[in-house]
Formats: C-alpha cells, structure tokens, sequence
C-alpha cells in the first residue's frame, strides 16, 4: 500500500481492560491481506520493562532482537505472525534518552527544547520514519495508560496530530472504556465512556470506533445513547465481551461488523482468512489435564503470561483444557506444604523462569518427584538449571550442588555465570538476550521435535558450567542442544522418563496457536497420557 494506514487504540475509564489483546485483535483482521506493524507507547521512565518486578508488571516479553519488552508485544505475535522490534516499543525512557542525545548533539542549536514541538515530533516522527521503513500497509498504535494520564498526554497529542501528518482518512482511532453493571442496579451504565470519550475529544481526538468493555452484550439503547453523546454511529459501537479464551476476540469483533467499518474508513478490501484460528477455537475439548506451576510469582498471574499462552496452545492441538495449578515454592521449602501432597492429581509440572534463592529449594524438591515418580516435566530456564542441580545431587553424589546463583559458596558449581556475564555491573539489558539458534543433538528426543536446528529465545546469565558437562551426563541425562559452538548447554532430557525436558531458552515467548512449541506440545502429550491411565 503506498500510505500506511494507522490504527491508534487508546483507553479510557480504568486500565486493565484488555487494550493490548483489543489492538492484537484488530490488527489479526487485517493481517492475512496486509503487513501490519505494531507500535506500543508507554509513559513510564524506564527504557523497557527488563528491570520491574513481574508482579507488578507482569511479564517481561524478550524478543527475537534480544529487546526487552512488555507482554503486549508477547499478544502481537502470538496474533499476528510477526516477529516485533525492540524499536516497536517506545518509552518515554527511550524517548527522553534520544531528545537528550539530539540537543548535545546539537540537532537543536539555538533552540529551547521543549516538550511541545520537540518531544512531540521525535514521537510522531519515530511511528512514521518505522511506518516506512518497516513497509508497513498498517500499523497499529497502542497508547499505553488510560486517555487523561499525565503520562501519556505527550503520546496522545502525538498521535492527535498524526492525522495532519497523513490525512484523515488514513487514521482511525479506537477508544477501548468499561461498561460497568453495578450490583444493585443491575443495568449497563453509559456514563464512564461518555465522560471518557468527552476527556478524549477535548485533546482533539474523535474516535471512529468505540469498544465497550462488559460481562454481557451492550444493548441497544446503551449503544445508541453512546453514539449519541459520542458522536459516533450507532454500529461504530461495540462490545468487548468477556471471553474464557482471549483468541475468540477477533472473531466476537468480526461478527459485531468491525472489518467493514474499518476497510469502508481506509476504503480498502478486507476479507479476514480467520478460518483455521476459528477451528482451533472452536473443536471442542475432549478431556481436561492439570498442569502445575511452581514458582514464586504465582499471585499475578500475568507474570507467566506466555508460559499459559502456550499451554492453551498445546492443549488446542490435543483437544485438551489445561487446568492450571499454581504452586507457590517458597511454602514447600519452608514446610508449610510438602511436595507429594501438592502434585496429588497434577499431570504434568513446569518449573518456569525465576530469579534468586526463595523457592528455589522447594523447586528442587518438586523436580525430584517428577524425576523419580514419572511425572512429565517441562523445565524452563531456571526449571532446567534446577534439574541439573536435583540431578547433580541426588543421581551424581554432588553432594551440596548448587548455582552459584543461589549459593556462592557451593562446593560443586553446576550452574555458573556465564563467561561474559563476569564484569558486568549494569542491571539493564545486560542479560545473554533474544533469539539464537540451537544445535540439536542427532538420535535425541530433542532432534525428533526440532531436526537440526531450533531457534529459541534467551534470558539469562548462569548456564551450566561446561566444566561438568562429562560428568552429569549418563545413559539417563543427555544434554540434547547447545549453542553453536557446543559450549552453552541449551536442551536437556531424561531417557527412559514419560517426558523429562529443560531448556536454558523460553519456548513459551515463540509458541503459537496455529503451531505450538514443541516443548510444550511433547509436555501436553505426556501429561495426556498420564491422565488416561
Ligand atoms: N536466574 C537464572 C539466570 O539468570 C535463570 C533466568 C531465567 O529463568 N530467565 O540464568
């Protein structure tokens, strides 16, 4: 397309509604027919999310790039196709960082840099310099926060004036806001959107579409009344039903006429091929497994947001609903629960990503039963680092093996910083990070689900220690993949086990609906068999 079209998604009334998956949606109707490109603006201060805590983040999405991003980015590729950049994700970290290179530069000489042109422009400027150089027929504007946040006021006039920088037509804003049904009164309330497309009009922004966030359908004098005091028509308003599976969106939004709305605005054709996704989502279950995850984020559980994307993946291809478990393992090393009792009934165990010393013991002590009782387990990251602790204590006599993560002074360092990770001081994007490719062992269990090669993503500084590698491997324990130089120890399996795999990489952040990892579908396969018997 010789213009790139931009859909901007902004968020009124509370955050929390779902604006990523909204924009995902949308963006999943148009991308079979066109290359759409998705941009997220957040307001915080951090260059990118790597450094918060998961639990009050959520989940840091690691891309292809080695770029460190927020889990929006994770629903983007899962529903788009695409493979995102670190560039995609602007800050207002990154943002302030690249103004203030500019004026020590001197790009600004003689002028006073001010938030108002200068901030602005290098925003607006950064979505269309991306537009074109990425080729994009669409891109897609996710205004992170809710419209009336000062932080990301600066977002908002940028891509108020965007439609002077392209025409018009070739902008359509969504506003996603929240129908509230308050108890009592028990009717759908207008009131927060209008007052939110009301703060949103006052920044000069009129929507074209509005997405109502409720329990139920939005009536019909609820839609008409918000098309009136909103300006919109009538079947521009839409519901953003709550849903058990999150990929149903973009076939509720199609149903509700969102494709013509959208291709009669830009006045292109659009003829969704959604058909094998609606598959997927429609056949229906068979039998349900109970998938446990322990870890030490297990309150939010945003915080494994893929690690769950890809279970419901793997279970779409098995015709199975993957019941999760989360198991807190910081209660099992403290005692307060015992390991047997909490795997009562599981079918299958992921020991997913993690950091530091809590819980890693009760890690351990969950690993061992897998181990030893034939329970499939997938280990991930820090899962597979603590196998090779389990492994290295219980089957190897290492009496005491540890990482040097968790204890420094351990006599056997199984797991040890990696190489490169020894001077570094710096906190921020200085993990082993992005996608690398993985040699995959001939005559392995790894070899039968990747061939050669697998391309996974890391997020990492300890690995095994090389210097042990002769010594844990067995019949039993074959260390399956590795980097390319054979030195970075990245798959791991048991022999003999129904389904005992770690992998140094995250296969949750590349797993798809339409394809499901690997590692996740061996797991789901597995943990079907056991529930059978
Ligand atoms: N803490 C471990 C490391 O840095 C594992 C990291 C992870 O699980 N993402 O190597």
């Amino acid at each position: 397309m010789p213009q790139t079209k931009f859909i901007v998604i902004t968020g009124g009334v509370l955050s929390g509604l779902g604006k990523g998956i909204a924009s995902a949606s949308i963006g999943k109707l148009l991308s079979s027919q066109y290359r759409v490109v998705p941009i997220k603006l957040d307001g915080y201060l951090n260059v990118d999310p790597g450094t918060m805590n998961p639990i009050e983040h959520g989940e840091v999405f690691v891309l292809d790039d080695g770029g460190e991003v927020d889990m929006d980015f994770g629903h983007y590729e899962r529903f788009l196709g695409v493979t995102c950049k670190f560039e995609w994700n602007l800050t207002m970290g990154k943002v302030f960082d690249a103004i203030r290179q500019r004026e020590r530069r001197g790009d600004y000489l003689g002028k006073t840099v001010q938030f108002i042109p200068h901030v602005v422009d290098h925003i607006k400027e950064h979505l269309l310099a991306t537009a074109r150089k990425e080729k994009a027929d669409v891109m897609l504007v996710e205004v992170g926060g809710t419209v009336g946040d000062l932080e990301s006021e600066l977002y908002v006039e940028a891509v108020r004036q965007l439609k002077y920088a392209v025409g018009e037509r070739n902008v359509f804003y969504v506003h996603l806001t929240y129908i509230p049904i308050p108890s009592g009164v028990n009717e759908q309330k207008s009131k927060p959107t209008q007052q939110s497309v009301a703060l949103l009009r006052s920044r000069g922004i009129q929507p074209n579409l509005i997405i109502g966030r409720c329990k139920e359908m939005i009536s019909p004098s609820v839609r008409r009344k918000i098309a009136m005091f909103c300006d919109v028509p009538e079947e521009a308003v839409v519901t953003g039903i709550d849903v058990d599976n999150v990929y149903k969106i973009p076939l509720h939004l199609a149903e509700q006429g969102v494709t013509e709305i959208i291709g009669k605005h830009f006045e292109i054709p659009l003829n969704p091929d959604i058909g094998a996704w609606e598959e997927l989502l429609t056949a229906p279950a068979e039998r349900t497994v109970h998938i446990a995850i322990c870890g030490k984020y297990t309150k939010l559980g945003d915080s494994y947001a893929s690690v769950i994307e890809a279970l419901n993946h793997a279970g779409a291809h098995v015709r199975a609903k993957v019941k999760v478990h989360w198991i807190e393992t910081t209660d099992i090393e403290t005692g307060k629960k015992d390991a047997d009792e909490v795997l009562k009934g599981i079918d299958g165990v992921i020991v997913p990503g993690g950091f530091g010393a809590r819980g890693a013991e009760g890690k351990i002590a969950v690993i061992e039963r897998c181990r030893t009782q034939g329970i499939p387990y997938l280990g991930i990251c820090y899962g597979m680092q603590l196998a090779v602790i389990e492994y290295a204590r219980h089957v190897k006599g290492l009496a005491g093996a540890n990482s040097t993560e968790i204890d420094a002074q351990t006599p056997h360092p199984v797991i040890d910083l990696l190489p490169e990770q020894r001077g570094v001081t710096d906190k921020g994007a200085t993990m082993r990070l992005g996608g690398h490719d993985v040699r995959i062992r001939k005559g392995t269990q790894a070899h039968g689900m990747f061939g050669d090669i697998a391309r996974l993503r890391f997020r990492h500084r300890w690995e095994v220690d090389p210097g042990y590698v002769k010594r844990l491997e067995d019949e039993t324990l074959v260390f399956s993949g590795t980097d390319g130089d054979g030195r970075i120890m990245q798959v791991l399996e048991l022999k003999g086990h129904p389904f005992f795999m770690g992998t140094q990489a995250h296969p949750e952040l590349t797993s798809r609906l339409e394809a499901p990892s690997p590692f996740f579908l061996g797991l789901m396969k597995a943990a079907v068999a056991r529930e059978e018997k």
